[in-house]
């Protein structure tokens, strides 16, 4: 495995002990070939040397950005001369291999260092060289690699002993590695404090433009999203029987402002436990952004059915409830539902036959808080439909709170959405899109929710992989699956899951879309005669 040096390559930028090794490299009647400085210094000291641009044929050019950046050299390099085929074409393109490469890089670090302009630290950024490092070290069965003038020695020992061992170019090309990794990480540090600042004066020096041009209406300034401290006072407005399960010890805390479901009035029933609270909170989400008499009912924080009103049904939210209800029956009982209309009696009845932990609605007919508080189980809130949404949404973490602005469907449209594959939808699929979108937002992802003429029929929720959640779907759906519209929460990063969607028979689709694998979704969409819409926005909820 020792390896005779015929030919080396030298380029270094810190000449300390060159002409050593070139005197040592002569002495044996190696070939050194050279770049600019390096072939200078070495010929002023009398020693033959090769030009580098008589071995590419190029000249050296752009201020010596493009030196050694050549085939002449690389494949000169990286041939390995244990294979035949790699000889033969070297012989074939009449490039002759190196045994040695020796290369120290640009002095970047010292130039950052110095203060230098910026545009003269980036001219310091060694291209060549790190290629001949990297190449040399890579090729290590055929060639050593020298980075240091520190292993100028061990070199000069090889040479004198008959040439380099596999041992010693293993070392070698170890020790290149690093090199050219940490001179990487310098670099990476140097834009990072430097550039990366300098673009951060850029912006806030545009922030500054723009607060100047908005100085002159600032009658409706806004507050920032992210005040330093939250303001929001707490205090303890229950202690709970529990937390989550009977050995955890809980409270209900109630913020100032707002009136979420914590301030929600109780009209009737057991004292409101953690998971009521939970859930209430998610039918909530789910019920209260419809325009149209809307109904959700919860299990576990998950959505097993929302609907809206039957189209001139004469009582809206009783219409919803028995379609939401409908949607996944095993489901909903011990379900938590919100209803966005006062509760009717026809609703009151239905509900009434049916195990159910929470009822929360804006308002109850007085026949139905009568029907309904027969019962002394059921709990009964009231939360106005317009009641005060909080803009940010907090989540513990240990040790911490992550605070994010709400994700609302304020003045909803689906004007944005973009058709991606198959026919325009008529009206009427549309609105069921529609429908199927803003449903699909209160579904913990990843959410796959069918629906059918302004109710949900089946809804796939809380799955690590969409194409679970389409199959859940689907399941859930059975029959009623064909025909109607998906949503799904997120872009579906691959065809399959919308593939089991297919299969199942729906007409239609929407989904945020941006995967790089849209094409494939795009493609399958588009062979089944199935419309995509695309929305460009989506809505994880865990
Ligand atoms: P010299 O001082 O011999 O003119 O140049 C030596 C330096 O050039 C070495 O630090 C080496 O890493 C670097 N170098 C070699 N080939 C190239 C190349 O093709 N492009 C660039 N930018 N640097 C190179």
């Amino acid at each position: 495995d020792q390896i005779t040096i015929e030919r080396a390559l030298i380029s270094v930028s810190d000449k300390t002990g060159l002409l050593d090794l070139a005197a040592a490299l002569k002495a044996d009647g190696v070939e050194i070939v050279s770049t600019g400085s390096t072939a200078a210094t070495i010929r002023a000291a009398g020693y033959d040397v090769t030009d580098v641009s008589a071995v590419t044929g190029f000249p050296e050019s752009l201020d010596g950005r493009v030196k050694t950046l050549h085939p002449g050299v690389h494949a000169g390099i990286l041939a390995d001369l244990r294979l035949e085929t790699h000889e033969a074409q070297l012989a074939e393109l009449g490039i002759k291999a190196f045994q040695l490469v020796v290369v120290n890089l640009y002095p970047f670090v010292e130039t950052a260092l110095s203060g230098a302009e910026p545009a003269d630290v980036i001219e310091q950024i060694d291209i060549g060289g790190p290629a001949l490092v990297r190449a040399s070290a890579k090729n290590h069965a055929n060639v050593a690699i020298v980075v240091d003038p520190a292993s100028y020695g061990e070199i000069i020992e090889a040479v004198a002993a008959g040439g380099s061992t596999l041992k010693l170019r293993q070392k070698l090309a170890s020790l290149a590695f690093e090199h050219t990794a940490d001179y990487d990480l310098s670099v990476s540090a140097w834009f990072t404090e430097n550039v990366y600042d300098q673009w951060q004066d850029d912006v806030e020096a545009l922030d500054e433009d723009v607060e100047f041009a908005a100085a002159d209406d600032d009658e409706d300034e806004e507050e920032a999203p992210f005040p330093e401290g939250l303001g929001i006072e707490v205090t303890r407005e229950a202690i709970l029987r529990y937390g989550e399960n009977s050995h955890q010890a809980a409270a209900l805390y109630v913020g100032e402002g707002g009136r979420g479901i914590a301030q929600a009035r109780q009209l009737h029933g057991k004292e409101m436990s953690y998971n009521n609270y939970v859930d209430a909170d998610s039918a909530v989400r789910a019920a209260f952004d419809f325009s149209e008499p809307a109904v959700a009912i919860v299990k576990h924080a998950n959505p097993c059915g929302i609907a809206i009103a039957k189209p001139n049904a004469p009582d809206g939210i009783a219409s919803a409830h028995l379609r939401a209800h409908a949607c996944d029956p095993i489901s909903a009982f011990g379900g938590v539902i919100a209803a966005n209309r006062v509760v009717t009696l026809a609703m009151a009845e239905t509900v009434n036959g049916i195990f159910t932990e929470v009822l929360v609605a804006p308002g109850f007919e007085p026949a139905a808080v009568e029907l309904l508080t027969q019962k002394k189980n059921i709990r009964l809130l009231e939360l106005p439909a317009d009641y005060e949404r909080s803009s940010l949404e907090l989540h513990q973490i240990s040790g911490g709170l992550l605070v994010q602005q709400t994700d609302s469907f304020e003045e909803f449209s689906s004007a944005g959405w973009t058709l991606v594959a198959g026919p325009e939808v008529d009206a009427a699929t549309r609105t069921d899109l529609e429908f199927a979108w803003k449903s699909c937002r209160s579904v913990k992802s990843n959410a796959i929710l069918l629906a059918h003429a302004g109710a949900s029929v089946g809804v796939g929720m809380g799955q690590v992989n969409r194409v679970d959640s389409c199959h859940l779907a689907v399941s859930r759906a059975g029959e009623r699956a064909e025909g109607s519209v998906a949503a799904s929460d997120a872009f579906f990063p691959f065809a399959d899951g919308l593939e089991v969607l297919l299969v199942a028979g729906i007409k239609a689709v929407v989904q945020p879309g941006g995967s790089v694998r849209d094409p494939e979704v795009i493609a399958a969409a588009t062979a089944a005669g199935v419309s995509m819409y695309f929305t460009g926005e989506r809505h994880f909820f865990h």
